[in-house]
């Protein structure tokens, strides 16, 4: 089937799905291969519920009569049906990458543009080489405006997520030492995240710039961008001091206050900030729209307990974003106890980031500094502040008979240690 007719197909029905578990009515259901699964042998049960048509890749699914159409490869048609869709659309797109940040920077621009424009933006996470393609086609007609997440772990995956989102507008939150495995080291990061900015150069399109990032002013030296920062750029935006936990800003002589915490959210804000005005938005509709935003899904969220507050960030962790978690943690007042959980994807610099990050721990005198995972408990570093789990299962027994409570909890590790599940024991 071409990609013509399947767009047809798919303008018949707007609704895609690539889950067999999620099949509505009507929808068009692509037969995706993982590696323990291959969606071509649900293309029939599909048909049987109630989809519209099916996108296998294997010939021998193919029943025409039954809707079940054949294409050489399913992932590629249906990125191909984004990107035919994203041309359809004829709306602005900015598309953000970066290692820390994408999510929570997302949401904070749309909630501002919200505030003028119909907006439409990633869903959650959605944001690799299926989901960018599945949150483009579920993008309503009548949306003005497109705010697409793309996440990266290897090179050459941001090129081809803007091959299909093609956005007019780019925005790298940072360049951290996360997924360095995939990459090949730092080095590999900056290229890999970098191949926005080379879409954007090479298709005449702009981006947004954080002038107090150094790294990003060099890489986006032959680019047109419209820059923000603390003194310099086009919009002036600055933190201000407070004993408050939450970020307030100054910007327009009017006065922000976020519900975010930790410093590195600055400039997420400030992104959305300059966003905002670039789109002509009034300094009183950034103000609301940021103002309106609480951070959700375990990222950098304040729980408020009788005695005491437990700051959740564990929805992941790499080293750039556990040290810019300690240094904001730091701040607090009061008595203050780590929980750390493993860092993943590191590959072999894995043992000396896990030791470095136990002693910038160490180096704050945090009260009780609790590393969990077989990662931390391999550091070479002693304190009798510093007590070691191998897993989260052994803390969780340890915290319900000799946990101390202090004023400030933080917990912050990888997804994948599920130290989110920490909160209803603590
Ligand atoms: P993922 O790669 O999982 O999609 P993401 O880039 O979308 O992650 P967020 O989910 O927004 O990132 O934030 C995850 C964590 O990264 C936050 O809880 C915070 O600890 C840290 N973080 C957020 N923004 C920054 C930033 N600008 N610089 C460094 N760390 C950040
Ligand atoms: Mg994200």
């Amino acid at each position: 089937m071409r990609t013509q007719e399947l767009f047809n197909y798919f303008l018949k029905t707007k609704k895609i799905t690539t889950d067999t578990r999620n099949i509505s009515k009507d929808c068009i259901f692509f037969a995706l291969k993982g590696a323990n699964f291959n969606g071509n042998q649900f293309a029939e049960m599909a048909i049987r519920n109630g989809a519209l048509a099916a996108i296998v890749d294997e010939k021998e699914y193919e029943n025409t009569s039954k809707n079940i159409f054949y294409v050489n490869d399913s992932l590629e048609a249906l990125q191909d049906l984004a990107r035919a869709y994203r041309n359809y659309l004829k709306i602005p797109f900015i598309g953000l990458t970066g290692s820390n940040g994408k999510t929570t920077t997302k949401e904070l621009i749309s909630s501002v543009l919200k505030e003028k424009y119909k907006v439409h933006f990633t869903f959650g996470n959605l944001n690799n080489h299926i989901g960018v393609p599945l949150t483009i086609l579920s993008i309503p007609e009548g949306t003005e405006m497109g705010v697409i997440e793309m996440g990266a772990n290897h090179k050459k995956e941001i090129e081809l997520l803007c091959t299909i989102a093609q956005p007019n507008y780019g925005y790298i939150t940072n360049f951290g030492k996360a997924h360095l495995e995939g990459f090949g080291g730092f080095e590999g990061v900056i290229r890999g995240k970098s191949e926005l900015y080379d879409y954007l150069r090479n298709h005449e399109k702009i981006a947004f710039v954080n002038l107090d990032d150094p790294i990003q002013i060099e890489k986006t030296k032959d680019l047109e961008i419209i820059s923000f920062g603390i003194e310099e750029g086009k919009y002036i935006i600055s933190p201000i001091e407070s004993n408050s936990d939450y970020i307030a800003v100054k910007f327009d002589e009017t006065k922000i206050q976020t519900n975010l915490t930790g410093s590195y959210n600055f400039s997420n804000i400030s992104c959305a900030i300059a966003i905002g005005k670039h789109f002509e938005l009034s300094t009183e509709e950034i103000k609301r729209g940021l103002e309106n935003y609480f951070p959700t899904n375990n990222r950098s969220q304040i729980i408020e307990r009788e005695g005491y507050k437990i700051i959740m960030d564990a929805y992941n962790a790499n080293p750039s974003s556990m040290e810019a978690s300690l240094k904001n943690f730091s701040t607090f007042t009061g008595t203050k106890t780590v929980i750390l959980g493993d860092m993943f994807e590191l590959g072999e610099t894995s043992d000396n980031e896990h030791l470095n990050i136990a002693k910038i721990a160490l180096s704050y005198g945090f009260e009780n500094i609790y590393l969990l995972g077989i990662n931390f408990q391999k550091t070479d570093i002693q304190s009798d502040r510093i007590k070691k789990f191998e897993n989260r299962n052994d803390f969780e027994d340890y915290v319900k008979s000799n946990f101390t409570y202090t004023d400030n909890i933080l917990i912050k590790g990888s997804h994948g240690m599920r130290l989110d599940l920490l909160e209803s024991i603590l």
